[in-house]
């Protein structure tokens, strides 16, 4: 068997990757454990306006808005966040749970073409020069030229790799559960000397900002225990014990659909590649959930990978662009694991730890704070090191509303294939890049609004910007053109001879 490239693990990482590389024309295969997409717990609770842009980009956004509830839901430790005057399309968070957004994503893989191996894993490989052979459980061999491990946080491809994942032990631990109730129980957050505890439901509504549950429904549990490092399987009874400890009652527990322990290990790949063998999502990071930024880093690592590895592998671009990916994502999964270590030292009950969680809320009620924490956690403040230049260099693209000679465009659509654009904002017909027409499209269009940046504030109108497909600026400049042809060859291989 054979395919250009094997993703280990089709989760919401896997799944993202396998439609990038799909959609540049790449064989691509997932062998994922699961026998279906089905996912026990609900576990991630929602996407970041980012991912939303992401996924606004290649046009689907529109199938998590329908599903899920727009709320400011950007926050940091305690403190929630407003987006609403940030200048975005989606100047908001998207309440959804992850199994929602897996089946999602899989349904708009299922379109694209992309071969499915379920109900059987990875169970080892071996690179050479040429490929690698990737082991799977069923006793088959698959050849394929890359294999990315998209594996979750064991990641068996980055421990058979031998990929050192240095970080932190857990300092805290709690249960996560999903049950019935026969009494009503109290919901929101309750911090008692065991630590922070939350009750919520399962379904939920929001309006006013305000999260509305019904009475009964399934029940959403997150207990923090009292010591750290407890490996047997937590059950029911480990739920009723800590309810009781922590809140007088267990409201009855009973029917527990699903039981869990979550910690705040903190730990990050010391690379994200070993020749052709690619790590991303959970697989390359793990930290606590606090802050809700585990599957959108994942998501968006897939996205910053999926077309430089489609170039490599059709040849059109040289194998070190690849190298690209390590450099670019490493230092913003680096400032996620920074980030929620803060938050959970935040989270701990303590009168000291309460002043320094008031100091930090009311330092975030200033505006300048507040504009960069929420564009940090928001996702929307990413910074690749493209060097020096206009503001725009490195940062994710505006999608903006454009005049073109065909009509209204937004940038976003064009961005739909993954494609890369260049786009002239100056005189039309100002451009020629015929030796990477094959690769590049060349838009004129006219944008006559304000250029504003999230946390950044305004900033020049550029004459002309080369967008990556991942929706970050490759190159800005005007109609002299100087470093064009450059930023062409980096990002998108050596121009066709004529
Ligand atoms: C309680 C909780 C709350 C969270 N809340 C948030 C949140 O609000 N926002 C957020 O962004 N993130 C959140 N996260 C994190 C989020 O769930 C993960 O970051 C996300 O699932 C990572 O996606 P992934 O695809 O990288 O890995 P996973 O979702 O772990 O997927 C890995 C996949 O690989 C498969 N697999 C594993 N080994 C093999 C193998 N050898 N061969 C084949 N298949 C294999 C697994 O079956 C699985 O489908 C939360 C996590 C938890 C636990």
């Amino acid at each position: 068997m054979r395919h250009e490239v094997v993703i280990a693990g089709g989760g919401p990482t896997g799944l993202m990757r396998a439609g990038e590389l799909a959609l540049a024309g790449v064989d691509v295969a997932i062998v994922e454990r699961r026998a279906n997409q089905e996912l026990a717990g609900s576990r991630a609770g929602g996407l970041s306006s980012r991912t939303l842009e992401v996924f606004d980009q290649r046009g689907i956004a529109d199938r998590f808005l329908a599903e899920g509830q727009v709320a400011q839901v950007t926050g940091f430790a305690v403190t929630r966040l407003d987006i609403s005057d940030f200048p975005t399309r989606h100047n908001y968070g998207l309440a959804l749970w992850q199994k929602h957004i897996e089946r999602i994503l899989a349904g708009w893989v299922g379109e694209l073409p992309v071969t499915f191996y379920r109900g059987r894993e990875v169970t080892g490989f071996a690179q050479d020069e040429t490929g690698v052979d990737v082991q799977v459980s069923d006793g088959q061999r698959v050849r394929a030229q890359y294999l990315v491990g998209c594996d979750g946080g064991r990641s068996l491809i980055r421990k058979a790799a031998g990929i050192e994942f240095p970080g932190w032990d857990a300092s805290t631990s709690a249960l996560l559960a999903e049950v019935e109730m026969t009494e009503e129980p109290e919901t929101g957050i309750r911090r008692t000397p065991t630590g922070t505890h939350a009750i919520g439901k399962v379904e939920y509504e929001i309006k006013g900002g305000e999260v509305i549950y019904k009475k009964g429904g399934t029940v959403g549990l997150m207990l923090t225990e009292s010591q750290v490092g407890n490996t047997v399987e937590p059950t029911l009874r480990d739920l009723s014990e800590r309810l009781i400890a922590d809140y007088g009652t267990d409201y009855g527990i009973h029917s527990p659909s699903w039981i869990t322990r979550f910690t705040d290990t903190t730990r990050q790949a010391a690379a994200y590649r070993d020749r052709r063998i690619l790590l991303a999502g959970d697989a390359a990071h793990v930290h606590s959930p606090v802050g809700g930024q585990g599957l959108n880093t994942g998501v968006q690592d897939a996205v910053n990978l999926g077309w430089k590895l489609a170039q490599v592998v059709k040849r059109t671009s040289p194998d070190s662009l690849l190298d690209t990916y390590h450099a670019e994502r490493h230092p913003v999964a680096a400032r996620v694991l920074r980030s929620t270590m803060a938050q959970v030292a935040l989270m701990r009950v303590d009168d000291r730890i309460e002043a320094l969680r008031a100091t930090v809320s009311e330092l975030l009620s200033m505006d300048e704070p507040r504009k960069r924490f929420a564009a940090m956690q928001s996702g929307l403040d990413i910074h690749y090191d493209l060097g020096e230049g206009h503001p725009l260099l490195g940062r994710r693209m505006p999608d903006l509303d454009l005049v073109t000679a065909n009509g209204p465009l937004r940038i976003f659509t064009l961005l739909h294939d993954a494609r890369p654009v260049l786009l002239n904002l100056g005189e039309p017909g100002g451009f020629g890049i015929t030796p990477w027409a094959d690769r590049v499209q060349l838009i004129d269009a006219k944008y006559d609004g304000m250029w504003e940046l999230p946390a950044l504030g305004p900033v020049t109108a550029p004459v002309a910007v080369l967008i990556r497909p991942d929706g970050y600026v490759a190159w800005v400049g005007d109609l002299t053109q100087l470093g064009l042809a450059d930023a062409l060859t980096t990002w998108f291989g050596p121009p066709t001879a004529a």
